[in-house]
């Protein structure tokens, strides 16, 4: 399935003046206009913008993913932008670091109690609260439509996209007779993944084949034997 149909679907039925036709420039700037609400401005309960994506972020992040590289990444910014945020979060008790129980070299970084305390507050509940009124098929068109322009996006930048394990192809169930519990896991990092984890986003995701967007999707036999992990960067052993 491709994004145009969709958007044009979703555009016919939610169109505030009941428009059938809208631009590609101004469906964008709608997208570009709730990103900016999103982001707001100026310093909400002490903290920037920036700084409250981080936290959303490292909340977001699975265990292979929270790093500050992977957060530049994901932020499209800078590795030295993206370290000044964590840092000044690492300071004020909301971000701490923790040695990589991997390769006991890099940093990853996981909220503190503070830091999970301090995300109630945050703006960007107020989009959260928008989306939770939208009908259910509503939502699943959004979410169709909104996660093809991410890998459009992503394609056009050179980079791969975000993902969750649920979509990569990476991941394995096995489950030994059909009444037993599943056990899922990652083959790229051959360790188990929790329930929890499903819905965490992953910077070593892989979109696999037969999901919305997959055009550079990597299937089974296709699969580099080593490939280089995007959390595997020597920039996040110093910092
Ligand atoms: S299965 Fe894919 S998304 Fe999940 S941890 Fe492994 S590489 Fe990441």
């Amino acid at each position: 399935m491709t994004a145009e149909p969709l958007v044009k679907k979703v555009s016919k039925r939610y169109h505030p003046l009941g428009l059938t036709m809208i631009s590609n420039r101004a469906l964008a700037e709608i997208v570009a206009h709730l990103g900016r609400v999103a982001y707001c401005d100026g310093f909400v309960a002490g903290l920037s913008s920036a700084q409250w994506a981080a936290l959303r972020y490292f909340f977001r992040a699975n265990r292979f993913s929270r790093t500050v590289s992977a957060f530049a990444d994901f932020h499209a910014t800078t590795r030295g932008t993206a370290s000044q945020t964590v840092k000044s979060l690492v300071s004020r008790g909301y971000l701490k670091r923790t040695r990589s129980r991997r390769d006991g070299r890099s940093i990853t970084l996981d909220l503190t109690d503070a830091g999970l305390a301090i995300l109630a507050e945050d703006p960007f509940e107020a989009l959260v609260g928008a989306v939770g009124h939208l009908p259910a098929e509503a939502r699943i068109d959004l979410a169709t439509t909104l996660d093809a322009m991410m890998k459009e996006v992503a394609r056009q930048r050179g980079k791969r996209p975000f993902g969750t394990c649920d979509a990569c192809a990476y991941f394995a169930a096995d489950r030994a007779e059909p009444a037993q519990e599943c056990r899922c896991r990652c083959r790229l990092m051959e360790e188990p993944i929790s329930a929890e984890e499903m819905a965490q986003v992953c910077v070593n995701y892989v979109p696999a084949l037969g999901f919305v967007g997959d055009d550079a999707a990597v299937g089974a036999a296709e699969r580099p034997a080593q490939p280089r992990l995007r959390d595997d960067r020597p920039d996040d052993r110093s910092y």
